[in-house]
């Protein structure tokens, strides 16, 4: 199974916290409200509501990315695509409910 990071693009983000509301297991929140994510990989059983997280951001700034390996000798082996929903041709599309719905 292929192990994930959650990232997010700060620039991207506004701060409204939906991801948190999502996944809290994984994104907690600033005293500005931009999200904090756990270090590490996403545990697969989180990885459904990661995607979903990823794929409701209403900013697309939020993005899952391939966790890089390490080589037997500690060096970085590869770095993985971004598969970030958001960074699809798709265009931003409107939240359905929650904090950003406008
Ligand atoms: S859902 Fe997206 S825009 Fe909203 S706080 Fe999380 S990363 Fe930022």
């Amino acid at each position: 199974m292929r192990m994930m990071r959650l990232r997010v693009d700060p620039v991207a983000c506004d701060a409204f916290g939906y991801c948190a509301e999502l996944l809290p297991e994984m994104v907690g929140l600033d005293e500005w409200g931009y999200p904090v994510l756990a270090d590490g990989v996403v545990p697969p059983p989180l990885l459904d509501l990661a995607r979903r997280a990823v794929r409701d951001c209403p900013r697309r700034a939020l993005f899952l990315e391939a966790a890089e390996r390490q080589g037997s000798d500690g060096a970085r082996v590869s770095r993985g695509a971004v598969l970030g929903a958001g960074r699809s041709a798709g265009g931003n599309r409107p939240h359905a409910r929650g904090p950003h719905a406008t």
